[in-house]
């Protein structure tokens, strides 16, 4: 008879995170995911869902209805979005300039969408008056743009001139606020974003799982009018609101114990308070980006556009950033990443993010990136 694998009970090692996500988790967050279960329906649960809704709109700063957290990553609250927004043969104008643009082209096609981009270089936002011109050109339907682009550390700035040109052209916004959420200013009703979407693991420290998403009544008519059903039978907000929203039926088994972590999650943006908590992050980035320049190391994108939960910073000549990253994983037990896409091999990207940004995880990746890049022969 075969033996049984090796028995051993799991032990990952213990990593500091400050990487372009996951962020490390809140002590209290984790402590609740040991909580026993409870049934997806069970009248405990559904208080539990309720606070969920009433503290994603706080942290989204919406008055929004459809407020849920979609079962699954970031990934699949962003393709919630596209795949009920998006009807086959709508126009979508997505953008260029980072990797999660991408992403947005790929799911915007896949729901049926005829794609057309707005440019803007990897390292730079949008700039309203491009955004205006492929208005002009293409009349979308649907306009898609990262608010924090991980893969760059590029802010968008000018967020309401974006969704103002958009309404004008009577298009629906979809902003990606992955990166954004509970760590930089995000104000879903007063920019004028129909729909927004983001994760648990960055900013808000929770593990991955569920992830946030909110949409205004104009755009869930849009998806309660469709001429055909959304392609993902999963990620259909027709049959979704039948479990979030009055009625609470059976839909899928929520993933409960991601459901707990979000609801600790979130109660403590709402204990630190929202702009409080913007503050923390900028603070928290402003002593690494300040502690990175005095070794000589250059910040990414223009100070303008610095997106404080994603620290981008160049690769010194002479460099090896695989190497680097690999012994600051061996050595310091740190997490930090190297650049996606164009940016392969040009930048380590450094994660300022919920319960990791606090000052000794700075001074850590501070020394720790001193030592392993004097390892390689550069002089701070
Ligand atoms: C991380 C991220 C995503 C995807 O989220 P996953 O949880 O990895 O599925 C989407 N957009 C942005 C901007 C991100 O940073």
């Amino acid at each position: 008879m075969q033996q049984p694998p090796d028995t051993d009970p799991l032990n990952p090692p213990q990593r500091t995170l400050m990487g372009p996500g996951p962020s490390e988790v809140h002590p209290r967050v984790l402590r609740i995911m040991s909580a026993p279960l409870i049934g997806h329906l069970d009248s405990a649960f559904i208080e539990i869902m309720d606070e969920v809704q009433e503290l994603l709109r706080y942290t989204f700063q919406t008055d929004n209805r459809w407020t849920i957290p979609v079962s699954g990553t970031g990934s699949a609250s962003m393709e919630t979005a596209f795949g009920n927004l998006v009807e086959p043969g709508d126009t979508v104008l997505v953008p260029t300039n980072g990797y999660f643009g991408d992403r947005m082209e790929s799911m915007a096609e896949r729901a049926g969408g005829e794609v057309v981009h707005v440019d803007a270089p990897w390292g730079e936002p949008l700039d309203p008056d491009d955004v205006a011109a492929a208005f002009d050109e293409h009349d979308p339907d649907v306009f898609g743009f990262v608010h924090a682009e991980t893969s760059t550390g590029v802010l968008q700035p000018q967020v309401p001139e974006l969704t103002s040109i958009a309404h004008e052209h009577d298009a629906y916004v979809i902003a990606d606020c992955v990166t954004s959420l509970g760590g930089v200013e995000l104000r879903v009703d007063e920019w004028g974003i129909d729909v927004a979407y983001s994760g648990g693991q960055k900013c808000l420290s929770c593990p991955p799982g569920a992830s946030p998403l909110t949409l205004n009544d104009r755009a869930m008519e849009k998806v309660l009018s469709r001429d055909t059903d959304v392609r993902s039978w999963y990620l259909d907000l027709s049959l979704l609101e039948g479990y979030w929203g009055e009625e609470r039926s059976y839909h899928h088994t929520a993933p409960i114990t991601n459901v707990y972590a979000l609801r600790e999650a979130l109660q403590l943006v709402a204990e630190e308070g929202l702009e409080a908590r913007w503050e923390r992050h900028r603070e928290m980035a402003t002593e690494l980006k300040e502690g990175l320049e005095e070794m000589g190391l250059e910040m990414n994108p223009d100070d303008e556009f610095w997106l404080p939960s994603l620290n981008a910073v160049r690769v010194p000549d002479g460099v090896d950033d695989g190497k680097l990253l690999a012994e600051l994983q061996e050595e310091h037990d740190l997490e930090i990443a190297s650049g996606l896409g164009d940016l392969e091999g040009e930048i380590l990207r450094i994660g300022c993010m919920g319960y990791s940004a606090r000052t000794p995880n700075i001074q850590f990746v501070l020394s720790a990136l001193e030592e392993a890049l004097a390892n390689q022969g550069y002089e701070a």
